[in-house]
């Protein structure tokens, strides 16, 4: 077994705010038939201490970034789960990453340099008998540890670097390098100093031995100017050590109740129902999204005569930006065919995509995405924006993927209101065709979308840089 490290700031069922807490939480288990031990380093908040009361100390470090430490062994599932036990960093009410006041939490630098370096410890001397060949950092929050591995001298140890999001950064003021045990060699242009401030996601940009992120277009769209928010030139020069790999979601939580999309009839009545929308002709079609630019959904607002003309209904569920929420609540007033709830809820999520026809997802960009894919497992077919995971995973039915029958949704480009509408209208075009339709969703249903084949490709990643 290779022993990997994986550090992360968030891990479900622990603690989650975005999808990067949904792959720290399945890769271990996934990988665990492929040959790769990993354990996993979590900073102890309230909710990480108050689910793993029985976590052990496993070792006490005095003076560690304004306090004393602990690491704790608890366990995440069948694996073992390290807890960053340090309360004058992590023990506070409210979000991980913000105070009350919303704004980030002033020393949130320190808090992730903090959470780096015990990853960079555990590396360089092994912790519980046990000690990692790799470390897998997740997001900004981790990505200081090669920088610390270097100051510690550390030859022997790889890394991996997940982006789930190259929005953050982790940006901090040069002197905060002192208090996040930075040595100032490193601050140039070759290494983590970024426009005259300290970057810890460039940091291990620059510093691990391999860079990934959640889909390989996204890894490609990462070395553009419009996509790779300052760092495509940075991630550009790491070559071929940078790549993407899909993410998966949880088949036993998204498991379909029927055997073919043609279970759907009921469930699409009752979500009708729940909605209060009438029977109509055209597809059902729905949105479950964070509302924000990012997701496209003022596109949308303009698309909806496609989908409306042609007898076809949209149930959104969302929130966020209070003007598209306002905007949304307005359409719903304006036209039978659509109807909205604003607000955030699971449950409520999979009645919708168990019974829509189809989910639309018009992203601007999306790293990989999860909903087209529960569509997909699901036999609701997705429409999507032909950008990131979206672009992977989605199945054009284009004639040629027609006439071989293996289309599983639809895509469009470039990101328009003009081209989604055209979308949709081919949308409400396949549905008025029973046959394609049947085959279309029968094929979404039969494509994999599980860990089974990612882990496989994360798994080989780390035999390739444990060899030799
Ligand atoms: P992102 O991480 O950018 O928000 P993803 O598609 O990767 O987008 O993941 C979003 C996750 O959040 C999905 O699991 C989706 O079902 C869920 N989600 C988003 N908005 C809501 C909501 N309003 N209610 C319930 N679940 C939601």
């Amino acid at each position: 077994m290779i022993p990997v490290l994986s550090v992360t700031s968030e891990c479900v069922p622990l603690v989650k705010t975005g999808g990067l807490a949904d792959v720290a939480g399945a890769l271990p288990g996934a990988l665990a038939g492929h040959g790769v031990e990993m354990r996993t380093l979590l900073p102890g908040y309230p909710s990480v201490m108050k689910a793993q009361p029985d976590a052990t100390e496993v070792v006490q470090i005095e003076n560690y970034f304004g306090g004393t430490a602990k690491i704790r062994r608890g366990s995440l599932g069948e694996a073992v789960l390290y807890i960053l036990d340090a309360p004058h960093l992590f023990d506070r009410d409210g979000s991980i990453y913000l105070g009350p006041d919303g704004r980030d939490w002033s020393d949130n630098p320190i808090r992730f340099a903090a959470l780096s370096n015990a990853a960079a410890l555990i590396a360089a001397k092994g912790l519980d008998g046990w000690r990692p060949q790799i470390v897998h950092m997740h997001d900004w929050q981790a990505a200081l540890t090669p920088v610390y591995l270097r100051q510690m001298g550390v030859q022997d140890v790889r890394s991996l670097l997940t982006i789930h999001n190259i929005a953050f950064q982790g940006i901090a003021p040069p002197d905060l390098m002192g208090r996040m045990g930075l040595e100032p060699q490193g601050f140039t242009r070759d290494g983590f100093e970024y426009w005259g401030r300290i970057s810890a996601l460039k940091a291990g940009i620059v510093y691990a031995d391999k860079v990934s992120t959640v889909s390989p277009t996204y890894a490609r769209e990462l070395m553009r100017e419009e996509f790779g928010m300052g760092l495509q030139g940075v991630l550009s020069d790491r070559g071929g050590d940078f790549l993407g790999i899909l993410n998966g979601i949880d088949e036993e939580v998204w498991r379909p109740p029927y055997k073919a999309p043609t279970g759907k009839a009921k469930l699409k009545a009752a979500l009708r129902a729940e909605f209060d929308l009438p029977e109509a002709n055209g597809p059902l079609c729905v949105v479950i999204s964070r509302l924000t630019a990012q997701k496209g959904l003022d596109l949308l607002l303009d698309a909806l005569p496609s989908l409306l003309g042609n007898d076809g209904q949209l149930a959104l569920l969302g929130s966020g930006d209070g003007r598209l929420e306002q905007q949304y609540r307005e359409a719903a007033a304006r036209h039978k065919g659509v109807a909205v709830h604003v607000g955030y809820d699971e449950a409520l999520s999979h009645r919708m995509i168990e019974g829509a026809d189809a989910i639309l997802v018009p992203s601007r960009f999306e790293p990989c995405g999860l909903t087209q894919l529960y569509g997909l497992r699901y036999g609701t077919l997705p429409v999507v924006a032909a950008t990131g995971g979206l672009a992977d995973t989605v199945i054009d039915a284009n004639p040629a993927a027609l006439a071989r029958g293996v289309a599983t949704g639809i895509q469009f480009h470039p990101v328009t209101a003009q081209a989604l509408s055209a979308a949709l209208e081919q949308l409400c075009a396949l549905y008025r065709n029973p046959k394609v339709w049947a085959r279309c969703t029968r094929n979404a249903m039969a494509q994999p979308v599980g860990w089974e084949s990612s882990a496989g490709e994360y798994a080989a990643l780390f035999e390739a840089m444990t060899a030799g």
